[in-house]
């Protein structure tokens, strides 16, 4: 077995151990997050049975989806996307989890609109307040609400966030738990069933995000090993 193979098996076993840890006992998907990571390691693990994968970059999607197109797989972008890369996104995500301003979320309605098409989205909270951080404050989260539910070319399918690095993973807790609060929030707002993913956890706090009631989490170091940046 691969190196990727056997990091890949342990990290569905930690993620079913945090399930059957979790009150909820939620389903929970695993998106593997491909960046900075060759197609041929994004092959190996969708022949494992990894079904979703995600990007942050639209121009590092677009060189990688050509190789893939064949595949069953389901594409996530979670990177802060610049405005003039939304007609790109559009055309390529199945599902964009960094719907991060009211701004971006119009600018993908008006290029989905273009080409016919409804994007899945995702609404990304700012929950730490940390300023280096993107997201909706929790704060405009009814201006939000009210902003994506006028936009007829989106439809919102849940909420993404990401919790800083405290080095103390009790301190994330917290975090999580708001995530959670406001996905509940976020179902009452829409019709039954279309708020069904609750995106959050990362390589170093997956575990914790799923006890607090995650049913996707977005995992690459932990699969891939450590991202070389070029
Ligand atoms: C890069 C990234 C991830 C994956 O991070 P790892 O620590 O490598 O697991 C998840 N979510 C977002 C938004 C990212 O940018």
């Amino acid at each position: 077995m691969s190196e990727v193979t056997t990091r890949l098996k342990e990290v569905q076993n930690r993620i079913e151990a945090a399930r059957m840890r979790s009150p909820y006992q939620q389903d929970v998907t695993l998106v593997a997050v491909t960046k900075f990571h060759p197609v041929s390691e994004m092959k190996e693990v969708i022949a494992q049975g990894v079904t979703q994968v995600g990007e942050n970059r639209v121009q590092e999607m677009e060189e990688k989806y050509e190789f893939l197109s064949q595949e069953p797989i389901t594409w996530n972008l979670q990177g802060h996307l610049q405005k003039n890369k939304v007609k790109k996104a559009v055309a390529m995500a199945d599902l964009i989890q960094s719907g991060d301003s009211i701004s971006i979320l119009q600018e993908i309605d008006k290029r989905a609109g273009q080409i016919g098409k409804v994007q899945d989205v995702l609404l990304e909270f700012n929950i730490s307040g940390e300023e280096t951080k993107t997201g909706i404050e929790p704060d405009a989260f009814e201006e939000a609400v009210e902003a994506a539910k006028a936009l007829p070319n989106i439809r919102v399918c849940g909420l993404m966030c990401m919790a800083p690095d405290f080095g103390d993973l009790e301190k994330t807790r917290p975090v999580f738990r708001e995530g959670h609060e406001l996905y509940k929030k976020l179902q009452k707002k829409f019709p039954e069933g279309q708020i069904h993913i609750l995106s959050m956890g990362m390589s170093h706090d997956f575990e914790i995000a799923i006890e607090e009631g995650a049913n996707m989490v977005r995992i690459g170091t932990a699969i891939f090993g450590a991202r070389v940046y070029r």
